[in-house]
């Protein structure tokens, strides 16, 4: 299995959610016993010498893979949800995305000064999300804050966003 077989078997919706929007369906990727495991061992790969304390997922897809990643590396999870979910006291960020505007949330006693982090998501379009995520970790005052997604569209420069911290996907599309 690589990069290029796992591309293949993601599956490209057009119009979804909204008219214009390429959506890249990655449940077609998951579904494979090949390609998830490739998934969880490229991401665990790439990270796992730099002494990853939390894996941050991102709801909802993001849920996904960190767990698995989190485990491998042996780091805790901690979620990033939509408003309301979370039961106890939360720091919040609001954001634009590239349909609608949204808001994220993190338990404000999820993370310490001495956590190294890995935000994950399944897919970085403009960036407006994960930027939102960076921004509620930063207020932690955390050592280190590394960024990943599964794919990165690239024509959406959602990457310039995400400015001082170190991003890696794992599978590109031109996309805009
Ligand atoms: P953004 O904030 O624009 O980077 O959007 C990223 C979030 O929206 C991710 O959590 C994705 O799951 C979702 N998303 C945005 N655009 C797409 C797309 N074209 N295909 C699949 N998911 C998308």
């Amino acid at each position: 299995m690589n990069a290029e077989q796992v591309k293949q078997s993601i599956r490209n919706i057009p119009d979804f959610p909204v008219k214009g929007i390429q959506f890249k369906d990655l449940t077609t990727a998951l579904r494979e016993p090949d390609c998830l495991q490739w998934m969880r061992a490229e991401i665990t790969k790439q990270y796992q010498s730099k002494g990853i304390t939390k894996v941050l997922g991102v709801e909802s897809r993001g849920f996904i893979l960190a767990p698995s990643v989190a485990m491998d590396l042996g780091a805790g999870f901690v979620p990033i949800r939509k408003p309301g979910k979370l039961p106890a006291e939360v720091l919040e960020q609001t954001y634009q995305k590239e349909y609608g505007v949204d808001r994220i949330q993190i338990h404000k006693d999820a993370l310490t000064a001495e956590d190294v982090v890995l935000l994950h998501d399944d897919l970085l379009a403009t960036g407006g999300t994960m930027a939102a995520a960076i921004e509620l970790v930063r207020r932690f005052g955390v050592k280190k804050i590394y960024v990943n997604f599964v794919v990165e569209l690239d024509g959406l420069e959602g990457r310039k966003l995400l400015s001082d911290v170190e991003v890696s996907s794992l599978i590109h599309f031109p996309d805009k």
